[in-house]
């Protein structure tokens, strides 16, 4: 079988494939706050080089995705401050 890369999980994946490593494809990474995505990394590198921590980033990736989905839905209803 070929490999094909994971889709973005935002919203069910919307045909966006992710690059290696990637947590959301690029449009949507930028979406999370940033201070997420410095914990984000944090925790990433500390599972890659450790190998511990898997719970913790596990988490981070959940709310992560719920903060993109919901800056998402605040634009669709168009609330978007
Ligand atoms: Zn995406």
């Amino acid at each position: 079988m070929t490999y094909r890369p994971p889709l973005c999980p935002v919203f069910g994946g919307h045909q966006a494939r992710l690059g290696t490593g990637m947590l959301l494809c690029r449009r949507h990474w930028l979406m999370v706050p940033k201070p997420l995505r410095d914990q984000v990394w944090a925790a990433w590198a500390r599972f890659r080089e450790a190998g511990e921590g898997l719970r913790e980033l596990r988490d981070l990736r959940v709310e992560a995705i719920r903060s993109v989905e919901a800056e998402c839905e605040s634009r669709v209803r168009g609330d978007r401050r």
